[in-house]
């Protein structure tokens, strides 16, 4: 079977044609010689019982008067028969009255002949039997209806097998002739069979390996195999149909999304508009509002100022929410990864939660694992607003109780900080139905309380994005009536020490209070001109306007300042090429911080702000307390004396402390491990800067060089402030401004108390030392 398996069709068709083409002739041929003998033994049978019966009547007469020359003489016509071997007639008792041998019997076969005993056939007078090589015949003698003696012969089988002898010449012709007329046909009939099948094999294998689908088999016959050829031919039909729709639809598709990316790069920049045009003026809206709110008002109207302000802060964060979303849809949102303080994050979002909070009687708590480095790197805004959102919602949702933030770490050092970050509180809750798609964007649980509380239903939707771009995963459990549990856990790395350089929006101390400085306010939009003006004012600080880049830049070189209020776009030279400029201009010998404005919120402003040599950035629209925050870093302020370089001004304070020690503090804090002591090179350095700086301006001061007596001020005031050496400082400043408005009178008197005040600020750094005592005298 598994021969013929392998065979082609071709063979496999002559093969079974020529197979059973000759099993058919041979079985022919053996039932047709069997036939023919058979037939042939009756004849013989027939023929020898008529021969006997033909002796019967005078082998009777013989036995009946026992005469033997009788009997021999009724044998003696056996003679004439050829085929008869042997004969006899016996008497009743069987005896042999009468023998007749043909002359042709050898005595051994007739040795054989007599013994056979041929059995009885038909009825009682006639007995006889087939031998091998003999006939045996008997017929029963009657007289007087009973038996009195037998003729018994035995016939030759020659005839038989003469006839045997041409059956088997007769197969031995027709079987041969028969078997290759078989062939012939098979031959011929195989091509009939393989003829279609081998060209659609053909056509199958172009059409697989070419994938040619317009090739059709051809269609031989009516038969099964042309049916077949057919449904091939139709299933191709099919394929090339199906060929020329999927191209449509392919088509089509491409169409459909050519249509959508064109239309997401105008959602993209319908956003990016809608980031500049929109938060342009709300920005003059909230700001104008808020200096609304400080004028003096009465009742009615603070009530109507109150509420203009909360909706726009409203609408305001709901386009943040609205871009955020967008920004995170399309892919476009990357987070930062810059030092941060945790605690001060957590800090911030207490205290935005702290008044509505207190207005609803419930407490804000916030816990951080004291485990927990103190500077991270990631994005602390992002981070800020996530935490914001959760605790937001728990002020929101919650009547009495508390909402606590806890912050638990595990690891650190070179590996990063696992922060187990958890929000809970003693709320509303969830109903079980709607956890499910809490986090799904416009979902709002609790209708009713959100449309008390506003909000858009995109909080959860963003704060989930932002912890899965963290690598994290935000979970809620909440039980109705109990409270919620928002919780979710990602690693960040720890920061070698805190980032000086750029600081972002609202990385910095909560508790700023009034600023002073003079402030350049680069802004061409009037009304957002006017409002920076107002909150700087405000804020405590004097400013001066400039209408675009340009003039920016020439007041920056010709004025002094303590600060820039830089707005990035700006007609004529923007924000970034003023700020460029100006860094060119103070070539590294001094630094005035510029702070960038701007209303475009994508991740790679800082990094543009950053390179065009500015310190800082505020988006727009901010409110008094943002740019408060941003400002402090770069200005003195009330609430604390700072520490940073050119960060004390003249102000009016009285403090005689010689060194304020936790400038000192400071510095020690950035210690590295393994590192020559810090402080002591930074004061040495001082020790051995400021003498010839005072030297410096004593000269300039003789000379009326009152460029260069203003710059040594400027930096014996930095270095003083670095060290924390206020009333130093502060004193430089002041011959600075002096130097800087060309007031000459006073400096004889200001320079010695200048010195003196360095005398004691040096003995008192001495003491702060470790090491061998530094060469530099006083
Ligand atoms: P929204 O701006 O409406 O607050 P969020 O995505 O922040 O949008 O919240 C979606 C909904 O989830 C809320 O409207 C509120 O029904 C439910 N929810 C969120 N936080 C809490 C919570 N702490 N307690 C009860 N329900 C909450």
């Amino acid at each position: 079977m598994s021969v013929l398996s392998q065979l082609s069709i071709r063979a496999k068709v002559v093969v079974m044609v020529v197979g059973v083409t000759s099993l058919v002739l041979a079985l022919a041929t053996i039932v047709f010689g069997v036939a023919q003998v058979r037939a042939q033994r009756a004849v013989m049978l027939s023929e020898a019982t008529a021969l006997a019966r033909g002796l019967a009547p005078d082998a009777s007469t013989a036995v009946l008067s026992t005469d033997a020359g009788a009997a021999a003489e009724v044998l003696s016509t056996l003679g004439e028969q050829p085929n008869v071997l042997a004969g006899w007639i016996l008497d009743q008792d069987g005896g042999r009255l009468g023998s007749y041998v043909s002359p042709a019997v050898a005595p051994d076969v007739l040795d054989g002949i007599e013994r056979a005993e041929p059995r009885p056939q038909s009825g009682e007078s006639l007995t006889a039997q087939f031998y091998r090589g003999h006939l045996a015949v008997r017929f029963a003698i009657r007289a007087d209806d009973r038996s009195v003696g037998m003729v018994d012969l035995r016939f030759g089988l020659a005839p038989l097998e003469a006839t045997a002898l041409r059956q088997l010449s007769i197969a031995a012709l027709v079987l041969p002739v028969g078997v290759l007329l078989a062939l012939l046909l098979a031959l011929v009939s195989q091509r009939l069979l393989s003829r279609p099948l081998l060209s659609l094999m053909r056509t199958i294998d172009h059409v697989s390996t070419k994938g040619e689908y317009g090739l059709r088999a051809p269609v031989f016959s009516h038969d099964e195999l042309g049916q077949v050829a057919r449904g091939f031919n139709g299933m191709l039909e099919q394929i090339q149909e199906r060929d020329a729709a999927l191209e449509r639809a392919m088509a089509e598709l491409e169409a459909a999304k050519e249509a959508a990316e064109s239309a997401s790069a105008a959602k993209s920049s319908f956003l990016a508009t809608m980031s500049h045009e929109i938060r342009t003026p709300i920005s003059g809206v909230l700001g104008m509002t808020e200096l609304l709110l400080d004028s003096g008002l009465n009742s009615r109207q603070r009530r109507l100022a109150e509420s203009a302000h909360r909706s726009v802060v409203n609408l305001l964060g709901l386009i943040n929410d609205v871009l955020d979303f967008s920004r995170i849809e399309a892919g476009r949102l990357e987070l930062e990864a810059a030092a941060f303080d945790l605690q001060q994050i957590l800090d911030d979002v207490a205290e935005v939660l702290r008044t509505p909070a207190a207005r609803k009687g419930i407490r804000v708590e916030t816990y951080l694992d004291p485990r927990t480095p103190r500077y991270l790197i990631g994005d602390a805004n992002r981070l800020r607003q996530v935490l914001l959102n959760l605790a937001g919602n728990g002020v929101k949702f919650t009547e009495q109780g508390r909402v606590s933030i806890r912050v638990i770490s595990r690891g650190g050092g070179d590996d990063p900080v696992l922060l187990k970050c958890r929000v809970q509180d003693t709320g509303i809750g969830i109903q079980p139905d709607a956890l499910a798609g809490i986090f799904d964007q416009f979902t709002q649980a609790e209708t009713s309380t959100a449309r008390r509380f506003g909000g858009s239903g995109l909080g959860l939707a963003i704060a989930h994005e932002l912890i899965r771009l963290m690598g994290g995963d935000i979970q809620v459990e909440s039980e109705p009536g109990v409270g919620s549990l928002f919780r979710f856990d990602i690693y960040l790395r720890v920061a070698p020490h805190p980032e000086t350089a750029l600081a972002a929006e609202g990385e910095t101390e909560t508790d700023a209070g009034g600023l002073s400085g003079h402030v350049l306010i680069a802004e061409d939009n009037l009304i957002n001109q006017q409002l920076a003006d107002g909150m700087l004012t405000r804020l405590g600080c004097r400013t001066t306007l400039a209408a675009d880049g340009r003039e920016a830049y020439q007041l920056a070189v010709s004025e002094s300042f303590d600060l820039i209020l830089m707005d990035c776009h700006m007609p004529r030279l923007d924000g970034l090429d003023a700020a460029r400029l100006i860094r060119a201009w103070e070539d590294g010998k001094h630094h005035v911080p510029i702070v960038a404005v701007t209303a475009d919120v994508q991740t790679e402003t800082a990094e543009k702000c950053k390179d065009a040599g500015m310190d800082a950035y505020i988006s727009k629209p901010y409110t008094n307390e943002q740019l408060s925050r941003v400002l402090a870093d770069f200005l003195p302020h009330d609430a604390r004396p700072e520490v940073a370089p050119d960060r004390i001004q003249a102000t009016s304070g009285q403090d005689r402390a010689v060194i304020d020690r936790s400038a000192l503090e400071e510095i020690r804090a950035l210690q590295s491990e393994g590192e020559a002591d810090l402080l002591t090179r930074v004061i040495d350095l001082f020790l051995a800067d400021t003498p010839p700086m005072l030297a410096q301006a004593r000269d300039a001061l003789a000379s009326g060089d009152m460029q260069v007596l203003r710059s040594a001020a400027h930096r014996i005031k930095s270095a003083a402030s670095n060290l924390g050496a206020v009333a130093l400082s502060r004193q430089c400043a002041e011959l600075e401004r002096r130097a800087d408005a060309g007031q000459g009178s006073d400096e004889d008197r200001l320079i010695p108390e200048i010195e003196a005040e360095y005398q004691r600020v040096a003995e008192a750094l001495r003491r702060e030392r470790v090491g061998p005592p530094h060469a530099a005298s006083g």
